[in-house]
């Protein structure tokens, strides 16, 4: 498998969006390839690549340590995202997300650099917010593959963003309308089942000063994947048929997850346990866990991204506490701001030191295979609720910020395995602790929270069968990787677009 008939193994180039939740599952997807034969170049950028080293302290590329590991043929290069090294990209997000936007140039010259050696590149698999590399990947004649990190359903709402304009329910209508009683239903998005605006991914549901910026990248996005040779995604058949068939008829997009180690799924290699480019040092909670009772323990992270005010972690810690569960907290040195450090109420470590742990960062997969956990208490990033769903994990909602709303919707209202925290961020009012606390407790330790877990564990079953020999996702990873031998040997590699 892998070569491309004419002698010279495929060479992918895989290039994620610098950040953690991106960098992370299209790393795993490089390895799954790698397995299958082809040679993969893994592009980060110069910043990533040293939060990653010094995240992992070894002398050899951090990158491709586990890669190595496995014997897998994967490279490791860096390019400029285009601020210095030391810029807080934390704190200036949306510069940083502007600068990304102009990696053109920089990208061309590696790939020139690369084809100088053997073998050239045969394709680029490149994440769908990269749009711009479209350009360059076409300049070079080869087939550029769109790397898609939500669900297909948050792709279908993109997609048919014309829709929800010509329906009225864009440009937003403001704070007030999100208001249960006026939002009407959205119910003419394919396969995208009945929500509201305040399910939307927020960049639509209401304007901030990053709004024109981050619609006018979703939407060249979205116009570069129409011409994508390929449009893979991290979902599975069985979580999203009715959004996966919706886009056959549009766009097709072949679901190729969850993309976990192996050892989590089909455990078809023992020795894949981790992805290995967490870009803060993860601290080791397994003695911490082995001494709680099974599935007692609520497991709290809100991702790599974003931001929670200091009201609002103190009302977390105070309904952590009154849950009486307990509790592992990662809370990220920026989670307020990078210029703020941390304040968890005076002595709260003291009073909980029995109930919870609390640090910065953590080998999530492995802690949410652990026997005494119990529940998640996430924002509903994509890549925690399907590692969620692969570990069987019931899930505490807390959507902050993009696709999250959406996410939450269809994790709570479709899925049906787990619930949603009342109130909300969008509107800058705090979450209260007898909130918090309540629907831990219905999470972890009520008939209602045993369905659900009941639920996740089925889908947890689907999302291992997917991944299996035979399974819907592992067929779609053969067809394409076929596919494209096909394509990088007969030379259509849509030199036509
Ligand atoms: N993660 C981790 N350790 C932590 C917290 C998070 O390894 O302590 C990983 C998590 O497993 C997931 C990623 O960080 O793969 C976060 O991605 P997600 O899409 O959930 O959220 P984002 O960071 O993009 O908002």
């Amino acid at each position: 498998m892998g070569g491309n008939g004419n002698g010279k193994p495929l060479h992918a180039m895989v290039i994620p969006y610098p950040t953690q939740g991106h960098v992370t599952p299209m790393m795993q997807l490089s390895k799954t390839l790698a397995a299958k034969g082809l040679i993969v170049t893994f592009v980060t950028t110069y910043h990533r690549h040293a939060e990653i080293t010094q995240a992992n302290s070894c002398s050899s590329d951090p990158v491709l340590l586990e890669a190595n590991k496995l014997g897998l043929d994967i490279r490791s290069a860096q390019i400029s995202d285009g601020l210095p090294l030391n810029f807080d990209r934390s704190l200036k997000f949306y510069d940083f997300r502007r600068s990304v936007d102009n990696m053109g140039e920089a990208l061309e010259e590696l790939m020139n650099d690369l084809n100088k050696k053997e073998p050239p590149i045969s394709c680029v698999i490149a994440d769908t917010f990269l749009f711009w590399s479209l350009d360059v990947t076409k300049r070079f004649g080869i087939p550029w593959i769109s790397f898609w990190t939500q669900p297909v359903a948050v792709y279908s709402i993109y997609h048919n963003f014309h829709l929800l304009r010509s329906h009225g329910h864009y440009p937003p209508k403001g704070i007030a309308f999100l208001a249960e009683e006026l939002d009407d239903y959205i119910d003419y998005i394919p396969g995208v089942p009945n929500i509201q605006c305040k399910d939307l991914p927020l960049f639509l549901q209401l304007q901030d000063p990053n709004s024109d910026y981050v619609l006018d990248m979703l939407l060249k996005s979205y116009q570069s994947a129409r011409r994508a040779d390929w449009v893979l995604c991290n979902s599975f058949y069985e979580l999203e048929a009715e959004a996966i068939k919706a886009m056959d008829a549009e766009t097709p997009v072949l679901t190729v997850g969850p993309l976990l180690p192996s050892s989590y799924l089909d455990s078809h290699n023992p020795k894949d346990i981790t992805v290995g480019t967490s870009f803060l040092t993860e601290y080791q909670p397994s003695e911490w866990l082995d001494s709680k009772p099974s599935e007692s323990v609520i497991y709290v992270s809100f991702g790599s991204l974003v931001h929670v005010s200091k009201t609002q972690i103190e009302e977390i810690a105070m309904g952590l506490k009154e849950s009486g569960q307990p509790f592992l907290w990662v809370l990220r040195p920026d989670i307020i701001s990078s210029k703020i450090s941390t304040c968890l109420p005076d002595s709260f470590m003291e009073t909980c030191k029995s109930q919870g742990l609390v640090v910065p960062w953590l080998p999530q997969l492995q802690v949410l295979s652990h026997p005494s956990i119990g529940g998640f208490f996430t924002h509903c990033g994509w890549n925690s609720v399907t590692e969620s769903i692969a570990l069987g994990v019931p899930m505490l909602g807390f959507p902050l910020w993009t696709e999250q709303y959406t996410n939450c919707k269809l994790m709570v209202d479709e899925w049906k395995i787990g619930l949603r925290l009342r109130g909300g961020h969008r509107d800058d009012k705090v979450i209260h602790r007898e909130e918090i606390s309540r629907a831990i407790r219905t999470l972890v330790a009520s008939e209602e929270g045993k369905a659900m877990k009941n639920r996740i564990m089925a889908l947890r079953d689907s999302a291992r069968s997917a991944m299996k020999a035979g399974g819907s996702s592992q067929n779609n990873i053969e067809a394409f990787i076929e596919d494209l031998k096909f394509t990088v040997h007969v030379g259509n590699g849509s030199q036509t677009n």
